[in-house]
């Protein structure tokens, strides 16, 4: 199969919705990373979706409509979301509902919940707009790698394996969405991303960040598995452990390994300018160059040292989330 990449227009659309309509997927772009998406309704294209990513069959997939489409038609609502979706949507915050059972099975792993998401980014809307479906769409990457940010991102995974990438640039936002629990008397963060714990408290009062214990049945499934990765060595240090990762970086300099360093920028001038892969000064900057930067890594090194920003909170807790996964010391 060859992969297109097109821009969003009303060529690439109308070929798009076709696509759909036979049961396929197509990638598209959205403020957070790029999507595959199918058909939710149609099992088969779910089913190409797992089977396209290599993605374990037991995690849950989010289900992208457009500002317009009839959430009720999916889902039970709950009375404080509504005051979510207000206050953040369009936008990078997925809810969490009871489900309807008016999609594929397969979309929620047999679970009661259905996770819905409106995505701001105008290419987005435009797709789910035109094609006027629910779309079922995890990031569009292998399972396990690192989540794509450019449509070239995608085509690096997924070329020959889907007919059509909807180019919309480079995703603004650059870590996934946060996922939230809305079913119970107060919102449950499963998936901490650009709407942060702080924000979602300041619109319903309560909010809690759903901790997954060793042994138990995780809330959200996709927590359990090793994410975001790139495809070399990594090791990862503290903000306050600069030192050692200056040792590091030398004694791996030293023996001939091509070693970078991923850092915030006040960081980088402990490091040799040429192997410092930069992410930035402001929390949103390091969010939206977090992917892009470990894919640029990948590509040159044998290790990427990372270290993780000082600040922890607010939308930074994602970014740390995502940034250990990543690069977790095995
Ligand atoms: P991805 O599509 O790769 O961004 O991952 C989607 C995330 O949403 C995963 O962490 C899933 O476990 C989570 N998710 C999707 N649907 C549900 C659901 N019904 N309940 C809880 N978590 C969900
Ligand atoms: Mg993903």
């Amino acid at each position: 199969m060859t992969t297109e990449i097109c821009a969003v227009n009303s060529d690439s659309l109308a070929a798009a919705k076709k696509i759909l309509q036979g049961g396929g997927v197509v990638a598209f772009p959205t403020e957070t990373v790029y999507g595959l998406g199918g058909d939710a309704r149609n099992d088969e294209a779910v089913q190409r979706i797992y089977q396209v990513k290599g993605r374990p069959s037991d995690n849950p997939l989010i289900v992208h409509i457009h500002s317009e489409f009839d959430l009720s038609s999916l889902v039970y609502d709950t009375p404080y979301a509504g005051r979510l979706r207000q206050a953040f949507l369009p936008g990078p915050l997925t809810l969490v509902y009871k489900s309807k059972n008016n999609v594929s099975k397969l979309v929620s792993c047999g679970l009661d919940t259905l996770a819905i998401r409106v995505p701001a980014h105008k290419g987005a809307q435009e797709f789910l707009r035109y094609v006027d479906m629910p779309i079922a769409a995890p990031s569009a990457n292998l399972s396990k790698h690192i989540s794509p940010v450019s449509a070239e991102h995608v085509y690096s995974d997924l070329n020959g394996k889907i007919p059509l990438i909807l180019d919309g640039g480079i995703c603004s936002g650059g870590i996934e969405s946060t996922v939230c629990d809305v079913t119970g008397e107060f919102p449950v963060v499963l998936r901490e991303g650009l709407v942060s714990k702080e924000m979602i408290e300041s619109v319903a009062g309560k909010c809690e960040v759903y901790k997954f214990k060793e042994g138990e049945q995780a809330r959200s499934p996709g927590m359990r598995y090793k994410h975001y990765a790139p495809r070399c060595a990594t090791r990862l240090f503290e903000a306050g452990q600069i030192e050692e990762a200056k040792e590091c970086f030398a004694e791996n300099h030293r023996i001939g390994k091509k070693v970078y360093v991923l850092c915030e920028d006040r960081f980088k001038s402990n490091f040799p300018s040429d192997y410092v892969l930069n992410l930035g000064r402001t929390e949103y900057e390091i969010a939206a160059n977090l992917y892009a930067e470990l894919r640029k890594g990948e590509a040159v090194a044998d290790l990427i040292i990372a270290i993780k920003p000082e600040k922890k909170d607010g939308i930074m807790a994602g970014v740390l989330n995502r940034l250990s996964k990543a690069c977790a010391n095995e």
